[in-house]
């Protein structure tokens, strides 16, 4: 296994300070139009970095589990890619961002139902609808599957996210028909639908999340079980998305700022890659206008700051 290349103590010292400086920070309110998750307590802080050589480092509540959401388009991406290749996937799913708010229709409506992204919820439905599966048992199984697999542990759903998602899930049912009608859904689409919302219902700790990210920035590896998820290939495809459409409407914004491929969900998590080096994950509930947790963001971007991870920053020249 590759050695990190920042010292542990850097590392340490970086989560700790994140965790301190942003945790009384104010702003943004629990996603709701989702019940449940609007009763998660709002003060909740965890951060958590996983290097490409296993170590790991925690600051607050990085061991309280909490809803996966939009981040499981990531994983699933991955699966997709890996059993359908880049060239099918990008034919029948697209890769370019959509600039409009993860369940915008909107977004559809000027593509002719393309839905152009896997990191919003149309591109999430339609990737789901191409996992080589049997059933739809055989799907989730293969879904839930791939999420353990990047975590290096069992992952599970909550039945009680799931059943205060499926009461009102009823724009990404929308969503799935309108796909269906321009012919990008490729099973069932209240299948795909219910598998989606599935898929935002696991639960995941802010460790979870970083050693999820850590098996992309390790090249598809896990860096804890050595398990090989996905094709080192492929993962250039998947944080190539995440560059491009990860924090919802802000992406641009966050490459400008921070320059690492990331994704966050409407449960308050948020999981940044420095490809080769480490990830960095962050939690807590309060959001944004755009779905993004404040307090993640703001702790996620000091750490990748403070470590100089981002991708776009050209070393100086010794002259
Ligand atoms: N289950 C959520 C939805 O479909 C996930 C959204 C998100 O995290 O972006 O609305």
């Amino acid at each position: 296994m590759a050695p990190s290349a920042i010292s542990t103590d850097r590392i340490k010292k970086a989560v700790v300070d994140a965790h301190k400086k942003h945790k009384s920070k104010r702003g943004g309110k629990n996603a709701s139009y989702i019940p449940i998750l609007g009763q998660v307590p709002s003060k909740l802080f965890g951060v958590c970095v996983a290097t490409v050589d296993g170590q790991i480092f925690t600051a607050g509540d990085a061991r309280y589990e909490f809803a996966l959401e939009s981040i499981s388009k990531v994983f699933t991406l991955g699966l997709v890619i890996e059993q359908r290749g880049p060239e099918q996937f990008r034919g029948k799913v697209g890769v370019d961002p959509t600039g409009h708010p993860f369940n915008s229709v909107l977004a559809l409506e000027l593509h002719n139902d393309k839905p152009m992204s896997p990191l919003v919820n149309a591109g999430a439905i339609s990737t789901i609808s191409l996992v080589e599966a049997i059933d739809a048992e055989d799907r989730w199984r293969q879904i839930l599957g791939v999420q353990g697999d990047f975590a290096g542990r069992p992952i599970s759903m909550s039945e009680a996210i799931n059943a205060s998602e499926q009461a009102t899930n009823f724009r990404n049912r929308a969503i799935a028909w309108l796909l269906r009608d321009g012919g990008y859904i490729y099973c069932d689409p209240m299948e795909a639908c219910d598998i989606y919302t599935r898929q935002c219902s696991t639960l995941v700790t802010t460790v979870d999340l970083a050693v999820m990210g850590a098996t992309l920035a390790n090249g598809g590896s896990n860096p804890l079980t050595g398990t090989k998820v996905i094709a080192r290939a492929n993962v250039a495809h998947v944080l190539a998305q995440m560059a491009m459409e990860g924090v919802y409407t802000r992406s641009g914004d966050w490459a400008y700022t921070v320059g690492l491929p990331a994704k966050s969900g409407v449960g308050g998590g948020l999981v940044a890659v420095a490809p080769g080096q480490l990830a960095i994950a962050a939690f807590s509930p309060p959001l944004d206008e755009a779905g993004n947790s404040v307090r993640a963001q703001a702790a996620v971007a000091q750490i990748a700051h403070t470590l100089q991870l981002g991708l776009f920053n050209v070393p100086p020249r010794n002259e």
